[in-house]
């Protein structure tokens, strides 16, 4: 029997890798997400394919009658890129609220195994490197960015209300960041930003000074941990604290990691420092991803080198797309 496996926000960018696999696992995958951030040209490889259902849902929404019955449930639905946080704040606080709870609800009706797309956002600015699942973290429950940050921690605690009140099995996976093919080319996040920047020879933009750091993590690693940890024994996963990071723990500064990308792109752009845009920008990030290896042997395995090579492509492959398209209708217009 093959198992059914919800993946919602399976339209963006890791949740489209994570249906992806799951097809190529043999599972049924049904993805649900309401477009505001996830595109269907993220799905396009196996829109068709017989075991895959795209529906257009907001789960913050009634979910619809007739979803299947699901034996995993996972729940990534959420705008997560700092330039939504201004614009779509209401939305995510309500994904991450009544959206994780009507989620959650699914879950205990039919026993499913469900893993929360939890962030290492939850630690705020950390005082801790580098950040274990034991550390409660530091965050401003008033900033830019809280939206974001508090929705997920209040996700959190959706989740272990539901595992101690409903006995559902329900795990967290905590994503740091994460980059590769299909991110949104104009989310304003360092990778996309970079990657076309260098990709068209203009300077990258460095925030602030670029002394602060983050671990990046290729997505088919990210979606590997999170098909670990939906995988692991309900017996084995940490009872009082079932959070696990996901992760790459090679930690790197902004500046380093721009001179990275003009590397793996074959540019020489300029690094360009410019104020910092928004508020709040953790100056250090970097996971222990110790407790995930030790429940499934899980660990990332893709370098920066290669993970970037094959962003390079993917994001120079769209750049050249776009190019034929403006000439096609140029010559279109010309001869008219
Ligand atoms: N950043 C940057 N230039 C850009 C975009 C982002 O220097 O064009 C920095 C940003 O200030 C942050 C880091 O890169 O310190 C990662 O930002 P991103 O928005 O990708 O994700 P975050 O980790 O902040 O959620």
């Amino acid at each position: 029997m093959s198992t059914a496996a919800v993946v919602t926000g399976g339209a963006g960018f890791i949740g489209s890798h994570l249906c992806e696999e799951l097809l190529a696992r043999g599972a049924e995958v049904y993805c649900l997400d309401n477009l505001v951030t996830g595109v269907t040209e993220n799905l396009d490889g196996f829109i068709d394919a017989a075991r895959f259902h795209f529906l257009e849902v907001d789960i913050s929404e009634k979910l619809p009658d007739g979803l299947p019955a699901p034996d995993v449930i996972f729940n990534l639905a959420c705008p997560a890129s700092p330039k939504d946080f201004g614009p779509l704040a209401l939305e995510i606080l309500d994904v991450c609220s009544r959206g994780t709870r009507n989620m959650l609800e699914l879950a205990r009706a039919h026993g499913a195994v469900f893993v929360q797309a939890s962030t290492s956002e939850v630690y705020g600015e950390p005082e801790v490197h580098p950040q274990t699942e034991e550390y409660w973290g530091h965050v401003n429950s008033i900033g830019e960015r809280s939206c974001y940050d508090e929705g997920k921690r209040y996700a959190e605690a959706l989740v272990m209300a539901y595992r101690r009140l409903h006995d559902v099995d329900a795990r967290l996976g905590r994503i740091f960041n994460t980059y590769g093919p299909r991110m949104r080319p104009d989310d304003g996040r360092v990778v996309p930003n970079f990657m076309q920047q260098a990709l068209v020879g203009e300077p990258l933009t460095i925030y602030g000074d670029g002394m602060q750091t983050r671990s990046f993590c290729y997505v088919g690693d990210t979606v590997a941990g999170l098909l670990a940890l939906a995988d692991a024994g309900a017996d084995r996963v940490d009872e009082a604290n079932p959070a696990y990071n996901i992760g790459n723990g090679e930690e790197i500064t902004i500046l380093e990691f721009a001179r990275r990308v003009n590397e793996a792109c074959g540019s020489s752009s300029e690094l360009q420092m410019v104020p910092l845009p928004h508020a709040d920008d953790p100056t250090r990030r970097c996971p222990d991803t110790a407790k995930l290896r030790g429940l499934s042997g899980w660990r990332a395995q893709v370098s920066l080198e290669e993970g970037l090579a094959r962003t390079a492509e993917w994001f120079a492959a769209r750049i050249g797309d776009e190019g034929s398209d403006r000439a096609a209708g140029s010559e279109q217009a010309a001869s008219r």
